[in-house]
Parts: structure tokens; C-alpha cells; sequence
């Protein structure tokens, strides 16, 4: 019964939690640091924490459909109108569906740059899409020029990470507007980190109407539990897209709480300050090439040594990093390492320096 795009779907697969590596080697759940997911070390902020421990009476109620409380703060946010916002669960990856589901059918393309984050292609190929993988430069930038050969007639989206995960590089604009200009597919351009960045690229969704900025709730504002994710694109497109996606996506714990972590700036900017000054120690620290990044983690070149060895012997002290070998066309040299609290960046370079002497 199952449709045969299905088995071409490879599994997600997502870092290490902690009771995987405590069931593993036996280590107490509270001595493990995780920096294998790019979560907030700092935590949700407080005042999203309160507003879920006030929603929490209310769980028998449905949330608006259209979650137009949440679309007003976003707004005020992003400085866009509601019309141009969606807001989705199960996060941005529920957005990233919602759009593959409105445009791919089967027999279309999708081209993705790699190496990048690896969910991109399940929803298109869930749809009957067929991704084409384009590989990046040695520097991770992408070529513009390569990405708009690739196109052919059937291709329904061009998805674009910035900065793009592992490797933590910005997309620079003009790259953005030659592919803009030069395709009628839509271009998918996730910004999941982008408050770590110096420069945005959303603005230019007032400029092109094949432009959609895709948006999260799980790294800056530490609420990925949540699952909480919104898009910005032109008005038309936010028509249709409400009109094929899941009502309710935005579960009423997740609004209030995105609400609320949208009004605490203190909390946000010290989660970004933290992030900074920490890639920036973690660079100059680790004991191995560490590439310049613009968001909440670092990838770290191992070789000669094996990323898989080298996560796994990190695992055994109790901390968790991600080895970046599943993600396509990324070898086996990557690691890739969330940037911690001072505390625990200081205990990653100690105990890289340590792996790196036993291995
Ligand atoms: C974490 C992440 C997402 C997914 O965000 P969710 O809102 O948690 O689904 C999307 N894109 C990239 C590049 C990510 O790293």
C-alpha cells in the first residue's frame, strides 16, 4: 500500500539525547553536556516558561486557526504585515512540508545545495519530488551559476540554508538575487539561525514574489520542545499556503509561549551574545580547524582523524557533539559543536585536547 517514493526516503537522523549516551556508557544523566542539537543552553526564556504554566488550564481548547495572536507579534518582530506571515508546527520542518505539499508533485524536482540540513528532501520526496543535489564550493559557498544549470522545466524549489547548517556561512545577497532572478521555481531560503548572524536576507521577500524565508522558535528563543516555526513570503503565496496546510498546526502552548519569547529582548539578546563570544572562544580554542561561523555552533575539521571515532570518544566522557558523516556530501572529517555556556565550552576544548592525545 505504501507509495513507492517512500522507501527512497533515507531516515532523519536527528543528534544524540541523553538517554541514549547514559543507557550507552552509564554516565549520570547530569554530568552529560549536550551541544549535539543546537539547543539553548540558557533554556526558554522565563517569560515563556510563565505563560506555558498559565495555558496550561486551558489545554481542552482549540487555538485560533489562523494563530493571529502570534502572526501580530511576529510581525511587529520581522516588521512585515500579517498578511505576508505564517505561523507553523511542528515547527519550521512543518512549514518546510506545508509548502513541498502546496507546489511538488510527482515527477518534479528540488535542488539542494550540499552539504546542508538533511530534511529538505523527505517532504519533497514524500510528495513524489526528486531532489538534485548540487555540491558546494570547498568553502561551503554555493555557486549561483551551478545551482541555475541544474534547474530544468520540473524544478518546484530551490532550497537554500543561511547560515547554512554544518557549516555556519552567510548566503551573500547577490548570490540570492541572481538565482531569484533567473528561475520561476520558488526559492526556500531557511534562516533558522539567522539571529546569530550580522545579515538577514527576508527583506528581499518585498522585492520577488517567489521568495519564502523560512523561520524557528528551537534555537535563539530555546524553544524547540515546542515545535514552533513561521514563515515569511508574498501575499499570494500565504493564501494559497493556508488553504492545503493542517489547521491548528500551532498548538495553543506553542502560541502563547512564542508570544511570550518574542517580548522578552533581555533574553534573546543574551542568548545571541552568548552564541558570539562563544563560536568566537570555541575557534580559537579547539585543537583543530575550526571554520569561521555566523551561528550557534562550530564546524570542526578532525582530519586526519575520523569524526565518527572522535565523537564517539568525546560520547564516552559525556558530551555530546554531532558527527556530521550523515550529512550528504560532507565526508567524515566534520563535527559539528553547539556553542555551550562559558562553563561548558571551556570543558569541550579540554576534553578535545584530551581525545586528540589518545586517539
Ligand atoms: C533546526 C533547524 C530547522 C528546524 O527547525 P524546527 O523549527 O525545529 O523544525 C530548520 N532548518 C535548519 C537549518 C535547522 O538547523
Amino acid at each position: 500500500m505504501i507509495k513507492k517514493e517512500i522507501f527512497d526516503i533515507a531516515e532523519y537522523v536527528p543528534g544524540k539525547s541523553i538517554e541514549e549516551i547514559v543507557s550507552a556508557y552509564g554516565l549520570e544523566p547530569t554530568s552529560i553536556i549536550k551541544l549535539g542539537s543546537n539547543e539553548n543552553p540558557l533554556g526558554p526564556s522565563p517569560k515563556a516558561i510563565q505563560a506555558l504554566v498559565n495555558v496550561a488550564s486551558y489545554a481542552n481548547i482549540y487555538p485560533s486557526a489562523d494563530a493571529i495572536e502570534l502572526r501580530e507579534a511576529l510581525s511587529k518582530y520581522t516588521g512585515f504585515p500579517v498578511s505576508n506571515l505564517i505561523a507553523s508546527g511542528p515547527g519550521m520542518d512543518g512549514l518546510l512540508d506545508g509548502v513541498c505539499r502546496l507546489v511538488i508533485e510527482r515527477g518534479d524536482e528540488v535542488i539542494i545545495p550540499t552539504p546542508t540540513f538533511a530534511y529538505y528532501e523527505l517532504p519533497a520526496r514524500a510528495c513524489g519530488g526528486k531532489p538534485v543535489f548540487v555540491r558546494r564550493n570547498q568553502d561551503f559557498s554555493i555557486d549561483p551559476e551551478k545551482i541555475l544549470e541544474a534547474a530544468s522545466g520540473r524544478t518546484k524549489i530551490i532550497f537554500l540554508c543561511s547560515p547554512n547548517n554544518p557549516s555556519g556561512n552567510l548566503l551573500p545577497e547577490n548570490d540570492l538575487r541572481k538565482i531569484l532572478e533567473n528561475t520561476t521555481a520558488l526559492v526556500f531560503v531557511d534562516e533558522a539561525y539567522v539571529e546569530f548572524a550580522d545579515r538577514n536576507l527576508a527583506g528581499l521577500v518585498r522585492e520577488y514574489d517567489n521568495l519564502v524565508v523560512g523561520r524557528t522558535f528551537s534555537k535563539v528563543f530555546g524553544l524547540a520542545g515546542l515545535r514552533l516555526g513561521y514563515g515569511i513570503m508574498p501575499e499570494w503565496l500565504a493564501k494559497e499556503y493556508i488553504r492545503a496546510a493542517t489547521p491548528f498546526s500551532v498548538s495553543l502552548p506553542a502560541l502563547k509561549a512564542g508570544v511570550a519569547a518574542l517580548s522578552d529582548t533581555e533574553h534573546r539578546k543574551k542568548s545571541i551574545d552568548l552564541a558570539r563570544k562563544g563560536r568566537e572562544y570555541l575557534k580559537e580554542k579547539i585543537p583543530f580547524k575550526v571554520y569561521p561561523s555566523q551561528s550557534n555552533f562550530v564546524l570542526v575539521d578532525v582530519a586526519p582523524l575520523k569524526a565518527k571515532v572522535v565523537t564517539q570518544n568525546l560520547m564516552k566522557k559525556g558530551i555530546i557533539v554531532r558527527s556530521c558523516d550523515s550529512f550528504r556530501d560532507a565526508g567524515d572529517n566534520f563535527i559539528r559543536v553547539t556553542v555551550g555556556t562559558p562553563e561548558q565550552n571551556e570543558i569541550i576544548v579540554r576534553t578535545f585536547e584530551a581525545v586528540k592525545n589518545e586517539v
